[in-house]
C-alpha cells in the first residue's frame, strides 16, 4: 500500500507538521504508519513502529477493552470519534504509562479497511491537574487550620469578655453596695439628727424634773420622769440596734441560732416592755393557750419581730384601744397576729410597706424610721418564714409573722 509505506512522501507531508500523534492500524490492529509525534511520545525510534500489533502500546489493563472496541469499530462511519474512557492511557516503550485523549476515524482506501488514531499526550494536563489538586488540597487544609484557629480565638475572646463582664459586674456591684451604704450614713445622720432630738429632749427634762423633786412625797412623780428617762433610751437603742442590723444583714454577717426556749417567758417579756409604752386607755390582750409551750427558733429575733409589732401596733393607735395578740401553733410552724385598731395604712401606700425608710403618708407627723418592718422581714425570711398585713386606714391593721418550728 503505497501511501503507507515506508518513505512515503504523502503521509510524511502530511502527518509531521501535526503536534498530535498519529497511528494508521489496519484491520490486523497492526501499525502500518506513525508520525515523528507518535514515535516520540511511546518512546520508538522511527519506522520501529511500523508492522507491530497496536497492543504493544497499550497497558496490558486496557487491551482487552481496546480489542472489544477494535472489533465494533464501525467502518462506514466517517470522521473522528473521541475514545471514551476517562484514564485512558498508552504504554511507553520503557514500560510507563502515558495518560492520552484518543481520536479514532475509520476509512478504507484501495479496498482496505484502516483506522486513523489522533493521540493527545495528556501527561502535561494531568502533571498540571495533579498540581491544582495538590494545591486545593494544601489550601483546604489551610482554610480548615485558619477556621479552627479562628474558632479558638472566638472562643477564648468570648471567654474573655465573659470574665470581664464579671469583673465588671462585681465592680458594679461593690460600687453599688458602696452607694448604698453611703445612702445609708447620709440617711442615718440625718434620721440621727431628727429621731434623736426629741428622746434627747425628753430625757433632758425628765432629768432636770427628777433633780428638782427632792422630797418624798414627789417619789411618784420622780417615778413617772424616771420612766420617761428609760422609754427614751429604749428608743434610742432600738433605733441604733436598727441602723447595725441594717449593716450586718447587708454584709450578709448576721448569725441566727436556734434553740428552745418557753413560749410564754418571752411573749411576757415582749408585752410586759410594751406596756411600759401604752398611751392612756389602750391595753394588750395576752394570748391564750401558750403555757408550757417550748419552740425551737431563734429567740432574739422572735422578741426583735414582736416587739417591733407590738411597738407599732401602740405607736399607730390611738389611746383607749386594744391591741390583741394571738398566737396559732402547729407541728412545723408558729404564727403570731397582732392586731391593733389604729388608722391603718392607706391602700396605695400598701405595697411599699416593708421597703427600707419607707413610712405611709398618714404616719408622717409620727416618729419613725420606716426600718423596723423591712430589718423583720430580711431576718424572718432568712429563717425561713414570712411576714405579712392585712390593713384598713382608720379601722386597723393585723401583722402576722409566721415562722417555721424544728421541733415543738
Ligand atoms: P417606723 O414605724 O419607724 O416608721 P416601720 O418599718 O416599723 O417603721 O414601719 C413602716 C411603716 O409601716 C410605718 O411608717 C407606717 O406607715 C406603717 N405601719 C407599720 N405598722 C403599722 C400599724 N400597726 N398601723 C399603721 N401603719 C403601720
Amino acid at each position: 500500500m503505497r501511501v503507507f509505506d515506508k518513505n512515503s512522501n504523502i503521509f510524511k507531508l502530511l502527518s509531521e507538521s501535526i503536534l498530535q500523534g498519529i497511528l494508521v492500524v489496519n484491520e490486523q490492529q497492526e501499525i502500518v504508519a506513525s508520525n515523528q509525534r507518535s514515535d516520540e511520545l511511546f518512546g520508538y525510534n522511527r519506522d520501529e513502529l511500523l508492522g507491530q500489533q497496536l497492543s504493544i502500546l497499550i497497558p496490558s489493563a486496557q487491551r482487552e477493552k481496546h480489542k472489544n472496541l477494535a472489533e465494533g469499530v464501525y467502518w462506514e462511519d466517517i470522521g473522528i470519534r473521541k475514545m471514551k474512557g476517562r484514564n485512558l492511557s498508552g504504554l511507553h516503550k520503557n514500560g510507563n504509562q502515558i495518560p492520552l485523549q484518543v481520536g479514532l476515524s475509520p476509512f478504507s482506501l484501495y479496498g482496505n479497511k484502516y483506522v486513523l488514531t489522533l493521540i493527545e499526550d495528556l501527561s502535561e494536563l494531568k502533571e498540571k491537574d495533579n498540581q491544582i489538586y495538590e494545591l486545593n488540597t494544601q489550601l483546604e487544609k489551610k482554610i480548615r487550620l485558619r477556621t479552627q484557629e479562628l474558632r479558638d480565638t472566638v472562643a477564648i475572646l468570648k471567654r474573655e469578655v465573659k470574665r470581664r463582664k464579671e469583673a465588671e459586674n462585681k465592680i458594679k456591684d461593690a460600687l453599688q453596695r458602696e452607694r448604698e451604704l453611703n445612702d445609708l450614713k447620709t440617711k442615718f445622720l440625718s434620721l440621727v439628727s431628727h429621731e434623736f432630738k426629741t428622746p434627747l429632749s425628753g430625757i433632758l427634762t425628765a432629768a432636770t424634773l427628777v433633780g428638782k423633786y427632792n422630797t418624798e412625797e414627789q417619789q411618784e412623780k420622780r417615778e413617772k420622769h424616771l420612766k420617761t428617762i428609760i422609754a427614751e433610751v429604749r428608743r434610742l437603742n432600738t433605733i441604733l440596734t436598727d441602723f447595725l442590723s441594717i449593716e450586718r444583714l447587708e454584709q450578709g454577717k448576721e448569725v441566727y441560732r436556734l434553740s428552745d426556749f418557753s413560749l410564754s417567758k418571752i411573749v411576757n417579756e415582749v408585752i410586759y416592755d410594751a406596756n411600759m409604752i401604752l398611751k392612756d386607755g389602750q391595753k394588750i390582750n395576752y394570748p391564750q393557750n401558750i403555757d408550757d409551750i417550748i419552740i425551737n427558733q431563734d429567740e432574739r429575733i422572735v422578741a426583735l419581730a414582736l416587739t417591733n409589732l407590738l411597738h407599732n401596733a401602740i405607736k399607730y393607735s390611738p389611746e383607749d384601744t386594744e391591741i390583741d395578740f394571738r398566737v396559732n401553733i402547729s407541728k412545723k410552724k408558729i404564727t403570731f397576729h397582732i392586731k391593733d385598731q389604729g388608722i391603718g395604712i392607706p391602700e396605695t401606700d400598701q405595697k411599699h410597706i416593708f421597703d427600707r425608710y419607707f413610712r405611709a403618708e398618714n404616719v408622717l407627723l409620727t416618729q419613725g424610721t420606716g426600718i423596723g418592718l423591712n430589718i423583720i422581714k430580711a431576718h424572718v425570711e432568712n429563717l425561713g418564714g414570712s411576714i405579712y398585713f392585712k390593713s384598713k386606714e382608720n379601722k386597723g391593721s393585723v401583722f402576722s409573722v409566721e415562722l417555721p418550728l424544728a421541733k415543738t
